[in-house]
């Protein structure tokens, strides 16, 4: 039991000397303000540092604290927010924003359970907030964290929420409760800096000899990947100019990419013909039939559960389309800019302001 804790002693001194040599200067690590912590943490979720900073130093210049978050339209956030993807992310810090100005005086709750009921607060973003904004003593179980576990345990697998007792179980073996918080995050920076997803640098590791998976020679298979079936799915897309300015619409306010704003358009049906995909689009969301379009151009991009490649045809309309004020709007390539668009047809506008660009307004 002596030894027990005389192992556990030296793996905290250990991460913790390594933590603060090795830790990387990042913008919500200058203080501690439970605000920013918030935001980073959410914003990381499924993204990498290298991409969340330009967003995170954005966000940060619009919405500085709660409650210029609470009060921006959530078309602005929205916006700030395009790119990162899990727009529901975006909704959640919006209106969690406004609960805590109205409820809680714009502080962010110290309580776990006041915490968990906010939108958006999962059991990892609570945890995160709460140890690293304010010293409690709760561990936030990232991708990072839980792959160093899993090799320290030498666990194998692909890496599974259901493990996760497990590894906080053995995890807390080696914690005090006094200093966790930083404990956590070193863990954490260790995940993205040494034992990586692939090639982790274990000798360098300042833990190498707790690691039961680097002993075993398995460092390299643990965990196992996760398979990843993209669904493949082709859509069309349909330009519709008038005096200089595209139509376009809004998403619906549920399900994928919800209010964010498109061009008309939509999936082509099994073994059907693109232009006549683009027909029966136009048909159903606008009451509208074209003439024969032109395709423009094509593009892919690939969200986290779809891979979708865009096909953009110029389209003339031969009758009057029937719009709804709220859904559909006209506005001109540099309006554009200011609303949220999904990553596809973001690269159609840019496409678009090529074009303009090279040949001007045709
Ligand atoms: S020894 Fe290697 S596998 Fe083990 S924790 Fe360190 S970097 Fe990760």
């Amino acid at each position: 039991m002596e030894n027990r804790s005389k192992s556990a002693a030296s793996f905290r001194k250990k991460l913790r000397t390594w933590y603060k040599t090795h830790c990387r200067k990042l913008p919500w690590r200058e203080n501690q303000d439970p605000y920013r912590i918030w935001i980073s943490e959410v914003m990381l979720q499924q993204t990498t540092v290298q991409a969340v900073l330009p967003y995170y130093r954005l966000w940060i210049k619009l919405f500085p604290d709660v409650v210029s978050l609470s009060k921006a339209p959530l078309q602005k956030v929205l916006k700030a927010w395009q790119g990162l993807g899990y727009y529901q992310r975006a909704k959640n810090l919006h209106k969690a924003s406004k609960i805590i100005n109205d409820k809680f005086e714009t502080q962010i709750p110290q309580n776990y359970e006041e915490l968990r009921k906010l939108p958006g607060f999962g059991p990892y973003t609570t945890a995160a907030v709460l140890s690293f904004a304010f010293n409690k003593p709760y561990i936030a179980l990232d991708a990072n964290v839980r792959r160093v576990l899993m090799r320290l345990m030498s666990l194998e697998g692909e890496p599974n929420p259901n493990n996760d007792d497990a590894l906080l179980q053995f995890l807390k073996s080696y914690l005090s409760r006094k200093g966790m918080s930083l404990l956590n995050q070193a863990l954490m920076e260790l995940g993205a800096l040494v034992c990586r997803p692939k090639n982790p640098f274990c000798l360098l590791c300042p833990i190498s000899e707790f690691c039961q998976a680097f002993e075993e020679g398995k460092q390299e298979v643990i965990p196992r990947p996760k398979k990843r079936n993209y669904a493949k799915i082709e859509a069309v897309v349909a330009i519709i100019r008038g005096n200089g300015k595209y139509l376009i619409q809004k998403r619906p306010p549920k399900g994928l990419l919800a209010d964010l704003w498109e061009f008309p358009g939509g999936k082509r049906k099994a073994g059907e013909k693109l232009e006549e995909a683009l027909q029966r689009e136009l048909k159903e969301e606008l009451s509208a039939e074209t003439k024969k379009g032109k395709l423009l151009t094509k593009v892919h991009h690939t969200y986290t559960q779809f891979q979708v490649t865009l096909y953009a045809y110029e389209c003339s309309l031969k009758n009057e389309p029937h719009l709804n004020k709220d859904h559909h709007k006209w506005v001109t390539l540099r309006a554009l800019r200011r609303y949220p668009v999904p990553s596809g047809s973001a690269k159609i506008i840019k496409f678009l302001e090529k074009r303009e660009k090279i040949h001007g307004q045709e």
